[in-house]
């Protein structure tokens, strides 16, 4: 059993500390959000991630999680200092690194022992090493310290299966005995541990954020072009992805990718690229791509409704970034209601789980919590996440509703020729002429 800090309890923080809670180790979690502190003592969870409350609730019974606004508490016999604080874009497009200075400057005066500062953070390429420098000029008198990044993969919504069966568990550092311990304690997660230096480590993480984003991108431009041939780009997919030197993952054509992470940390590669003097064309398209997705729906919803928005109702399926979480960072929903309201469309929005983080950032959306009751008089569907609930809906009923069934399908969860039997005007997402038929059915 090893004693754990955790600095910040979000998305990453909370599950890290839960998990390796979970894992036996003696975790004490950390935030300067006092409410989060507070709610998390009294078993209130602040994010939804599917599982976790059970988690955090088993390990802080069994006395090995629990939660704190003080350092000095936190760190008291800690071996291990996790930063997981955010790093959202900054103005000029580079990570802001605000959040991970007051973390490490804040360990710094409160440690009393010596101590491995972990990074899990999505970091700038060398803050590694600024973080040394900013512990080292602030420490109150010196005491030994190794600066480790570790970054973190997960998913949003499979974020507990994701820690709890990495792929891989990246550790860089200079310092190898502080490398070595932390690769101790990631031991039994029984994953690859790549072990190297901490500058190759930061980059590791970008580089695989960025080529998610790449290949999402890449499927959506094909998209685009499968609907103009005839294609169906659900099947160009899945024939791709059998091939294992490019895999079916990440290759889902739809509204492109948002989120907490994508949209900031490609940003950031390209800003740092530019810095040193280098043109990131294919991340700059990479981005182009992604954000035009999101501004031709209402365009293309507009067509469908018979060439005007205004005094259009259009009801929008899912306002989540992605399914299985209520975070609402950079989702395509907000651009979406935004264009649509600007065309004069009535904007009316339903999510599972995120209608309470989606309020505040769409005001002039009426959010229902039934869609159902969404659905009813709306001239206009249109799937931006994509929930089982929706797959699952009872689409004669929704149809039977809408006061036109227009039905604009953004992340492909529909069949279009079933969508074709009930009725519905239909279009999908590079699944042939517009999804009004696929190849297989032309074969046939
Ligand atoms: P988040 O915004 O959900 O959580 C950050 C937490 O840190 C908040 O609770 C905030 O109050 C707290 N915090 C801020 N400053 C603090 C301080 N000085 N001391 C203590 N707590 C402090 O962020 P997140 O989504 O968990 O992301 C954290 C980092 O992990 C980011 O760098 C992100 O890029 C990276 N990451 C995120 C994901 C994801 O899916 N969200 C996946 C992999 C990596």
């Amino acid at each position: 059993m090893k004693q754990i800090c955790v600095v910040g309890v979000g998305y990453v923080g909370l599950v890290t500390a839960a998990c390796f809670a979970d894992l036996g180790n003696r975790v004490v979690a950390l935030d300067v959000d006092e409410k989060r502190i507070e709610n998390l003592k009294k078993g209130i969870m602040p994010i939804y991630e599917p599982g976790l409350e059970e988690l955090v609730k088993r390990n802080v019974k069994g006395g090995r999680l629990s939660f704190t606004t003080s350092y000095d508490e936190a760190l008291k016999g800690t071996e291990f200092a996790f930063i997981a604080v955010g790093t959202p874009s900054g103005v000029d497009g580079n990570a802001d690194l605000q959040y991970v200075e007051v973390a490490a400057r804040s360990i710094a005066k409160a440690m009393t022992a010596p101590l491995i500062i972990i990074n899990k953070s999505t970091v700038p390429i060398g803050t590694g090493d600024w973080v040394a420098d900013i512990v080292r000029n602030a420490q109150p008198k010196p005491i030994d310290f190794a600066v480790v990044s570790c970054p973190e993969f997960l998913r949003e919504g499979s974020a507990i299966a994701d820690f709890m069966n990495p792929h891989r568990n990246v550790i860089g550092s200079l310092d190898k005995d502080a490398a070595n311990k932390v690769a101790q304690l990631h031991l039994p997660l029984r994953a690859p541990i790549v072990i190297t230096d901490l500058r190759t480590a930061e980059m590791i993480k970008y580089a695989s954020n960025a080529f998610l984003a790449t290949k999402i991108s890449f499927i959506n431009e094909l998209a685009d072009l499968c609907e103009l041939v005839g294609a169906d780009v659900k099947e160009v997919a899945a024939g791709m992805g059998y091939d294992a030197r490019i895999g079916r993952h990440f290759l889902d054509a739809g509204l492109g990718w948002g989120g907490s992470c994508f949209p900031k940390d490609v940003q950031a590669l390209a800003y740092m690229a530019k810095e040193k003097g280098l043109n990131p064309r294919i991340l700059n398209e990479v981005m182009n791509v992604n954000y035009d997705r999101r501004k031709q729906v209402s365009k293309h919803v507009e067509a469908m409704l018979g060439g005007s928005l205004k005094g259009k109702v259009v009801g929008l399926l899912g306002l989540a970034f992605k399914e299985n979480t209520d975070d609402m960072r950079d989702a395509p929903s907000i651009d979406i209601a935004n264009a649509l309201i600007a065309g004069g469309a009535q904007v009316r929005g339903y999510d599972p789980v995120a209608r309470e983080t989606a309020a505040p950032l769409m005001p002039a959306v009426e959010i229902f919590d039934d869609v159902y009751k969404m659905a009813e008089g709306c001239d206009a569907l249109i799937v931006v996440t994509p929930w089982n609930e929706f797959k699952q809906l009872d689409l004669e009923k929704v149809k039977a509703l809408l006061r036109t069934p227009v039905v604009y399908d953004g992340r492909n969860i529909y069949d279009p020729a079933r969508m074709r039997e009930l009725g519905f005007t239909y279009r999908a997402i590079g699944r042939g002429f517009n999804g009004s038929e696929t190849n297989s059915q032309r074969v046939k």
